[in-house]
Parts: structure tokens; C-alpha cells; sequence
């Protein structure tokens, strides 16, 4: 489908490098999947003489950049939320093959290697202005249908709320912190995922177990003949009569590092394993429906099977943006795992 439409989702396929355990134990194997980035193909060696081809909105090599990653998969999403809507960036893959890395890193050592949350809050704050907009961002983890807060973790327990009129998502019990300089957002996620691992250990589980989630609420007050759109009135008693007031304009960008999307062993697993397994199959699964539903046009979205469905309600179909990064590992060895990621996917095109 046509890339970059409201309405629909964005799908790229990314593929991580052999890492070197991989280089080692893969040397015998025929590669697994061929990428052909200019067609937007992927092929996948089923055996020695037989490929299955699918093809997808962008395919990116073991060679993007993380630069190249974010203008791909974020940056149209990141300017639509500048002009006021909402929007989704989202990964999804089996754990270890890249889907923190794309989002998360933070790249202190090393600016190139900054991820798309860095980079989009980047792009924002160089955006805004200080005297009459606001960025505010809140951090969560969803695990097993609960909502934490990484900004407090004493809040283990958020709901969602959707206004009954506007059909507008919140989560009133959320930390919000107002960002002015890049450095605080740094230090922001960095504390978040301090919190979310303490509270993974505590909780016995590990942080590919839950999905996290970045919210960040922009809000800017435009002069009206900059802009087409209108969407809220913003009073302005101070503007002189011929004048037309300001508006103000909200959009709200949602980045989740989705829990990983292998299959765990349920009959080898019981008890806690066993619900986590069962909790996650759930909501990427209604995850799974939604996009279906959102590729074909249908009237129906089903946002009720889930947590993580409901609380990306307005931010995916009608107006908002979302795009979603499939990600895969390079091994043979996980060709079912890369294959189930690869159709994932594709449910969305
Ligand atoms: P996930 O979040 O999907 O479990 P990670 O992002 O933690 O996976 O990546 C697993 C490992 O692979 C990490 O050591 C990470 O640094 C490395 N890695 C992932 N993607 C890339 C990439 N594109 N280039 C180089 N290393 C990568
Ligand atoms: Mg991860």
C-alpha cells in the first residue's frame, strides 16, 4: 500500500547484522532471508531451491543507518504530530533482533547511534517554541493488562480513560513531565528505565515480557493563517478584533517497544510463565486485528481486546499516522521465528 497515509499503517522491515555467535554457527548455512531494498522485497529461503517473496512499504539492510531508520519509519509520523495529530511508531519482533536498539538507544557515546525516541524528541523540541507551546511526556510499561508508570514507580496501577464525546485516550493517573532541553529527556529515560528494570526484578520477569511505552503530548498555539486546520479555539482577549484568534493544536505521538514476539513453549511453561505467555499472545494478537482491520478499511477496529489496542485508540486509523518496524534476526536457526515476524507484518500491507 501507498506509504505515509493517514489511515493506514507504515510497514518497514528491518534486519539486524550477524552478531558474532551468529558468524560462528550460521558459517555453514545458506542466509535465510535476501533483501532487495530497491524493489522493497524480502525473500525468505524456505529450502535449497524454493524463496518466498514479500514485499513491504520499506525494506532496510544491515547497513541503514539509525538516521536512515528514523526518517523512514518516524520522521513523517513526528511531522504530522507537529501539525497537530496523533500518531504511532511502534516495534515488533522476536527478542534480540533490534527492536530497543531502534527505538532506545540513547547514543551518549556515540550521536550516530542515537534511536528514534531520541531523535523525535529532537525534531520536536527544535520545532516548538518556549513562550506559548508545551511538550510533555509520560513513560510506561504495560505488563500483563497492567499499566505502570516508569516516571513513578509507586503508580503501578493506570487507567485509561477515553472521553465519551472527543473518543480522545488518557491516562490521568500518568506522570507527565513538561521537556524543554534534550539533556532532561535523556535523564527522563534513563530513570524510566532504571525503574523498569527494578520493577521487572522485583516482579520475576524480564523487560522483553511487557511492552513500554513513551507519550509525548505536543501543544502549540498557531497563528490561524499559517494554518488550514482548525481544532481547538484558544480565547485571546488580548488580540485585537480584526485579528483572528490563535488556535491551539494537540497531537499526541505514542512509541512502543513492544514486548518480544516469539512463541514461548506453552506446554513446557506453567504458572507465571505461563500467564505471561497467555497475557502477551493477547494483546499483539488484538494488535494483530487492529492493523488487519485498519489494511482493509474496515468500519470495525477492535481496540477492546486489549490494553495496548484501547490505549493507541485515536492514535491509529482516521487521521493519525502509524508505522510500524518489523524486526528480524539474520540465523537459519530462527527461521520460523523471522517468518512468523515477516507475516506479522504483512497483515498490516
Ligand atoms: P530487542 O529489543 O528486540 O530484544 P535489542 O535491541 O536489545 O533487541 O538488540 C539485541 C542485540 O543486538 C543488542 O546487543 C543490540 O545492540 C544488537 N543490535 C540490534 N540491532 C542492531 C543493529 N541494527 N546493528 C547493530 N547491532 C544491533
Ligand atoms: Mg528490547
Amino acid at each position: 500500500g501507498g506509504g505515509g497515509v493517514p489511515g493506514r499503517v507504515r510497514v518497514t522491515v528491518r534486519l539486524r547484522p550477524h552478531n558474532a555467535e551468529e558468524m560462528e554457527a550460521d558459517s555453514d548455512y545458506a542466509e535465510c532471508v535476501e533483501l532487495q531494498p530497491e524493489l522493497k522485497r524480502l525473500k525468505l529461503r524456505k529450502n535449497n531451491w524454493d524463496t518466498e517473496t514479500y514485499e513491504f512499504d520499506e525494506v532496510l539492510t544491515e547497513f541503514a543507518s539509525q538516521k536512515r531508520v528514523y526518517e523512514v519509519v518516524a520522521k513523517p509520523v513526528v511531522e504530522s504530530i507537529l501539525e497537530g495529530y496523533n500518531g504511532t511508531i511502534m516495534a515488533y519482533g522476536q527478542t534480540g533482533t533490534g527492536k530497543t536498539y531502534t527505538l532506545g538507544r540513547l547514543g551518549e557515546a556515540d550521536p550516530a547511534a542515537r534511536g528514534i525516541m531520541v531523535r523525535a524528541m529532537e525534531d520536536i523540541l527544535a520545532e516548538v517554541s518556549w513562550e506559548t507551546d508545551s511538550v510533555c511526556v509520560s513513560y510506561l510499561q504495560l505488563y500483563m493488562e497492567t499499566i505502570q508508570d516508569l516516571l513513578d514507580p509507586s503508580n503501578d496501577n493506570i487507567s485509561i480513560v477515553e472521553d465519551p464525546k472527543t473518543g480522545d485516550v488518557s491516562l490521568p493517573g500518568a506522570t507527565l513531565v513538561e521537556i524543554r532541553e534534550q539533556n532532561n529527556f535523556i535523564e527522563l529515560l534513563r530513570l524510566g528505565a532504571a525503574h523498569r528494570f527494578a520493577a521487572n526484578t522485583k516482579l520475576n520477569t524480564e523487560s522483553s515480557r511487557s511492552h513500554a511505552i513513551l507519550m509525548v503530548q505536543v501543544k502549540r498555539l498557531m497563528d490561524e493563517r499559517s494554518s488550514p486546520y482548525i481544532t481547538e479555539n484558544g480565547g485571546s482577549s488580548f488580540l485585537s478584533k480584526n485579528i483572528k484568534p490563535p488556535i491551539v493544536r494537540k497531537g499526541k505521538l505514542l512509541v512502543i517497544d513492544l514486548a518480544g514476539s516469539e512463541r514461548i513453549d506453552k506446554s513446557g511453561s506453567e504458572g507465571h510463565a505461563l500467564e505471561e505467555a497467555k497475557s502477551i499472545s493477547l494483546s499483539l494478537s488484538a494488535l494483530g486485528k487492529c492493523i488487519n482491520a485498519l489494511a482493509e478499511n474496515s468500519a470495525h477496529v477492535p481496540v477492546r481486546d486489549s490494553k495496548l489496542t484501547r490505549l493507541l485508540k485515536d492514535s491509529f486509523g482516521g487521521t493519525a499516522r502509524t508505522s510500524l518496524v518489523v524486526t528480524i534476526g539474520p540465523s537459519p536457526r530462527h527461521r520460523g521465528e523471522t517468518k512468523s515476524t515477516i507475516t506479522f507484518g504483512q497483515r498490516a500491507m
